[in-house]
Order: C-alpha cells, then structure tokens, then sequence
C-alpha cells in the first residue's frame, strides 16, 4: 500500500519563504506544492492521512551532521557512559538526517555498533549516515580503509571525526591527514558520496593551522575539508571564519549552549555564514538541545527562519551531498518539521513521509516492545 499524506494549508519556507500551500507526499518524496483538493484524492478510494497545518509553519527537517549515536564514553571513568540515542529524542528536536560518529574511544564505541545502529533508524525511516574513523590515525575502519569503507558501506559518507588540535589527539602528521582527505575525496569520486573529511578540533595550540597548511602545502580541495567544534575558542572561531572565506564549510557543535555567542563572534569576524552548519553533538546532551538554541538565536538577532535554516538544512545538504535533503521541492525526500507559528514549538516531524512527531507526541513504537516489559527511565537534569 502506497504511503500517502497531504498537508494542507502549511506557511511553507523551503528555507525561502513560499507562502501558504499544500504538499502531497508519496511513498516519502513530496510529489506536488500547490493547492491539492481532498476530494479529488477521496475519488480515488484509497487511504491517505491528512493534516491541517493551519496557524504553522512548515520547513525541512534539520539535519545534523554529528552525533554520537550509540552514546560516548565518558572521561571519568567507565561510570561516565552516556546511553545510546533513541528515535524519539532524534525527531522530537525536529532532526530527519542525522550523520553518526564514534570520538576518543574506538574500542569499546566501535564501528561496527555504529554501523548497526545506522541500519537500525535508516529501517524505521529516518535517514542515517555515518563518519569512519574516530579520533585517531590511523583511522578506526570496517573494512580497511577510508576507501573501502565508502565503496562497499552505502551508511558511510566521508572520514572523521579525526582529532586535531587536542590533547587527546594521535598527532598526525600532515601527510598523514592529507592521505586521510585524499581517500576519502577518491571514495566519494567513486560512490557519488560527500567523501569530506571530518575533523574534530580541541583546545591544542594549533587552533586551524594543520587545516590551513593543508590547503596551501597539498592539493586538497576547500570542498574535502569539514572541521568541526569550532565555537570552541576565540581563537579557533576567528580561525573559522577565516577559512570560510577560502570556500571551507566549518562546524559549530550546541552542546555547550552556546551558539548565540559563537555567532556573533563569527559574524565579528566576518566569517561567511554560507559555508558555517549547526550539530548536535549529542551524546551526553539532547540533540533537541539544538533546535532549542535556534529559537533563542532567531530571538536575539531577531532573524527569520529564511536566514537560520541553512545552517541545518541547505548548507549541510551541500557540504554532504544530500541532494534530496535539506530543501522543500518537487522530489524531494518529503523530511518536514510543522512548528507553531508563534512560539516555534515543534507540532509535528514527518520523516521521509512517516509521521514521528504527531501533536508534539512520538508515534514511535520501537519493534522490541511489544516483546518487552523493560521501563528505562532518562532525565538529565542539565539545564
Ligand atoms: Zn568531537
């Protein structure tokens, strides 16, 4: 049975504002943004659901580029565990493409379980990629090699999160990295794929020089280089708003609430906000965490939604190569976030054309409960 939803009456931005329309999603892809008339689908007998987003606003489903899906390891200890992620706290932040990643602990926080987790929420509808690697170098890999890993794995997108800049760091040599970037721009020559190179960047005193030298000593694209954690320090965030003016796409994880100071310090520094993204880094932090800070941002700098959402929509579309992501159009994947138009609480998630979110509530029903009488109970008590 074909999957078909209307959405009627929805104040569209696709990022850019489109004014009031309907969208019809079929089998997950938007297949017509019009005025689409009920009683015409009604004629054709088949079952369809339908909702009226009147009074919301309707916008593509974020995607984030970095979260520690199966959860991290703590640096206190192996008490300082943080659980895996779930479906329902993914979608509830409005997030429909999210990019998985292990960090500093390969061993126990492997690339198998990744895999295995990406397999899981890509099953239930929501689109999941993952990073190859880790912190270090040379690089944790399923099968090898960046390379291979991109081939032979449809889940995995490009390299990283490979730590620089940081005292946890493996220290590589700039050779090292540029033979990172080059197989991972050759993998994704081959597969269509994004084939960028995440880094991950600490407190070191380096900050982006090794990004910097790459650029200048090697033949490394601006497009192959993807550095995240760059709102970390002054230093590194004048650093990213530098190399944004050379055509490198550059990250800023959330997770320490502190994007609207990180903004404006980017914007100080002249840093070009086409080529900045926003992620969750969700591990010990909700990745709703993110959208939450969006709306305060929106508040403060009194911006649209037209000038926020390309830093978890168009932007990371483009740097990941997620054609059909990102974007509200004909053929699209039909991931759609309904907020309120007032107060911009999230009402409804609609992942490739599934409803996640209904009301505010998850309509998410994970297969092991029905064979399950376990009650988990999580509340962080972060504000
Ligand atoms: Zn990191």
């Amino acid at each position: 049975m074909a999957s078909i939803l209307l959405l009627k009456n929805a104040e569209l931005y696709s990022p850019v504002y489109m004014g009031k329309k309907d969208i019809l999603c079929i089998e997950g892809k938007i297949t017509k943004i019009g005025n689409v008339n009920s009683a015409h689908l009604d004629l054709l007998e088949i079952p369809y659901d339908i909702l009226d987003l009147e009074g919301m606003f309707l916008f593509p489903g974020l995607i984030d580029p970095h979260e520690h899906l199966i959860g991290g390891s703590g640096e206190n200890g192996y008490c300082s565990r943080s659980p895996e992620m779930t479906i329902p706290e993914i979608v509830r932040g409005g997030i429909t493409t999210v990019v998985g990643c292990i960090g500093v602990d390969t061993i126990t926080r492997n690339m198998h379980s990744l895999l295995a987790q990406a397999k899981f929420f890509n099953e239930e509808g929501l689109t999941t990629y993952i990073w190859s690697g880790g912190y270090s170098v040379p690089p944790s890999t399923l099968t090898g090699s960046i390379k291979s890993d991109l081939i032979l794995i449809n889940e995995v997108i490009g390299a990283g999160e490979i730590a620089i800049s940081d005292v946890r760091s493996s220290e590589p040599t700039l050779a090292e990295m540029g033979r990172i970037v080059s197989e991972a721009y050759i993998g994704g020559l081959l597969t269509g794929k994004a084939g960028v190179t995440h880094f991950h960047l600490g407190d070191g005193k380096y900050h982006l020089k090794f990004l910097f030298d790459l650029l200048e000593h090697f033949d490394v694209l601006p497009t192959s280089l993807y550095p995240t954690h760059l709102s970390r320090n002054p230093q590194l965030l004048k650093d990213g708003a530098r190399i944004t003016r050379a055509g490198v796409t550059i990250d800023f994880d959330t997770c320490e609430g502190d994007l609207v100071p990180a903004l404006k310090a980017f914007m100080e520094h002249t840093g070009d906000l086409n080529f900045l993204t926003l992620s969750s880094d969700a591990s010990f932090t909700s990745p709703g965490f993110l959208y939450e800070q969006i709306k305060e941002a929106m508040k403060v700098f009194n911006w649209s939604l037209e000038k926020i959402l390309p830093l978890v929509t168009t932007n990371t579309a483009r740097i990941l190569k997620l054609r059909n992501k990102g974007h509200i159009a004909l053929e699209a994947d039909a991931d759609l976030v309904a907020v309120d138009r007032s107060t911009l609480e999230i009402n409804h998630v609609i992942a490739k054309g599934k409803l996640f979110i209904k009301d505010g509530k998850s309509l998410y029903n994970q297969l092991i409960l029905d064979r399950s009488n376990r009650k988990i109970e999580i509340y962080g008590k972060k504000k």
